[in-house]
C-alpha cells in the first residue's frame, strides 16, 4: 500500500531541488519556467526510530521502512485555468496523489529568476490556491449543473445532490479551500470521489535561505531545498556534522517526509522478529483484520486473532516472550481498532 504526495508550487520555487533530494534520482533542474513536463515519482522510506530498536532487539536479518511516494508535479502557473503554461495537464497528476506538499518560495537568490518578478510567499501561496479553486469550481459547477435540471423536475437524489454542490461552490466562491469545511458523511460520500484538489491535505512548505532554515514559522515547514541537496551528496557522518554546524537536529526531508506521512492520516504498526523487522502503513481507524491483511491478504480472510503489544514494551522487555511474562502482550479480535507503535502478531487459519 503506497500513499502519494504531489510536489506543487511556482516554477523555480525549488520543487525539482527538494524532490531530486528526496530520491536522488536525477530530474533536470532549470532555471525557466515550464522545462518539467512529466510528473517524476519518488519512493522515499519514512524515518522511524522505533523500527531500528526493534530491529536491534531481534537482531532481525531484514528491516523494511514504510513508504511515501513524492510526485514531482512541474507546470502550474499563475492563469493555468486559462491555459497559460501546460493548462490544465497538470491537474489530473494533481487529482491521483493522496496529499499536496506546496512548495513556496522565501529564498532570495537573485540569480534564479521569480516568475511574478518578486519574492512574496503569501501572494505565491494564493496564486496557488486560486488556480486549485478555479480546476474545482469548474468541476463542482458542471455537476451542479447536470443535477439542477434534474432536481427541477422533481428527482429528490437530484436536490439532495444540489444542495451540496451549491455548498461546495460558495466556500470556494468565498475563497475558502475544501479541505477547511466540516463536510457531513453524505457530503463526503458524493464529493470525496471527484477528487478535488482543495479537498486534499495540504503541508506548506517554505523554501528559506541557508541561514533561516531553522527558525518556526506558524504553519510552514521551513526547509532550504538548496542545504538539503547538499546534504543529499555527502556521506552520511560528514552529513551529520554539516547538521549541527547549522544548529539542526534532523534534516529538512526527515522533517518533511514524517509531516507528510502524518498529512495522510496514516499510522505505523510492526511485525517483528529474527528474520525480519518491518514496518507498515495503515489509515487511521482500521481494524486488526485489516492490518492482517496489509501483512498477508489471506491473513484477512483467514483472521483468528491478533496479539499485540506496544513497541516500547518489547523494546523494554527484550521481545514478546518477555512481554508476555509481564502480561503486556494482548489478545485482540476482529474489531480492534489496531493503534500507531503497535506490534502485532496475526493468527489466522489457512
Ligand atoms: P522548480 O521549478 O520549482 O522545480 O525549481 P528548481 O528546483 O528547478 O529550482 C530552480 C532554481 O533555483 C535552480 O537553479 C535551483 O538551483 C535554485 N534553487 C532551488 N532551491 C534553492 C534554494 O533553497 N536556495 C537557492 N539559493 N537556490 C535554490
Amino acid at each position: 500500500m503506497s500513499f502519494s504526495i504531489g510536489i506543487v508550487g511556482l516554477p523555480n520555487v525549488g520543487k525539482s531541488t527538494l524532490f531530486k533530494a528526496l530520491t536522488k534520482r536525477q530530474v533536470d533542474a532549470s532555471n525557466f519556467p515550464f522545462c518539467t513536463i512529466d510528473p517524476n515519482v519518488g519512493n522515499v522510506a519514512v524515518p522511524d526510530d522505533r523500527l531500528q530498536k526493534l530491529t536491534d532487539v531481534y537482531q532481525s536479518k531484514k528491516v523494511v521502512s514504510t513508504i511515501v511516494e513524492f510526485v514531482d508535479i512541474a507546470g502550474l502557473v499563475k492563469d493555468a485555468h486559462k491555459g497559460e503554461g501546460l493548462g490544465n495537464a497538470f491537474l489530473s497528476h494533481i487529482r491521483s496523489v493522496d496529499a499536496i506538499c506546496q512548495v513556496v518560495r522565501k529564498f532570495s537568490d537573485p540569480n534564479v529568476v521569480h516568475v511574478a518578478g518578486a519574492v512574496n510567499p503569501s501572494e505565491d501561496q494564493q496564486t496557488i490556491n486560486l488556480e486549485l479553486t478555479f480546476a474545482d469550481l469548474a468541476l463542482i459547477e458542471k455537476r451542479r449543473a447536470d443535477v439542477e435540471a434534474k432536481a427541477r423536475s422533481g428527482d429528490a437524489e437530484s436536490a439532495v445532490q444540489l444542495k451540496i454542490f451549491q455548498k461546495a461552490r460558495a466556500a470556494l466562491d468565498a475563497g475558502t479551500l475544501l479541505s477547511r469545511i466540516t463536510w457531513t458523511e453524505d457530503e463526503g460520500a458524493l464529493l470525496r470521489p471527484m477528487q478535488l484538489l482543495t479537498m486534499k491535505p495540504m503541508l506548506y512548505v517554505l523554501n528559506v535561505d541557508e541561514g533561516e532554515a531553522t527558525k518556526e514559522t506558524s504553519g510552514y515547514l521551513p526547509i532550504s531545498a538548496k542545504i538539503e541537496a547538499e546534504l543529499s551528496e555527502m556521506p552520511p557522518e560528514e552529513a551529520q556534522e554539516y547538521l549541527i554546524s547549522m544548529g539542526l537536529s534532523s534534516t529538512g526531508l526527515d522533517r518533511l517526509i514524517v509531516a507528510s506521512y502524518k498529512l495522510l492520516g496514516l499510522i505505523t504498526f510492526f511485525t517483528a522478529g529474527p528474520k525480519e523487522a518491518h514496518a507498515w502503513t495503515l489509515k487511521n481507524g482500521a481494524t486488526a483484520p485489516e492490518a492482517a491483511g496489509v501483512v498477508h491478504s489471506d491473513f484477512q480472510k483467514g483472521f483468528i486473532r491478533a496479539e499485540i503489544a506496544r513497541w516500547q514494551d518489547i523494546v523494554e522487555l527484550g521481545g514478546e516472550t518477555g512481554a508476555k511474562a509481564k502480561g503486556k502482550v494482548r489478545t485482540e479480535g476482529k474489531d480492534y481498532i489496531m493503534q500507531d507503535g503497535d506490534v502485532a502478531y496475526f493468527l489466522a487459519s489457512a
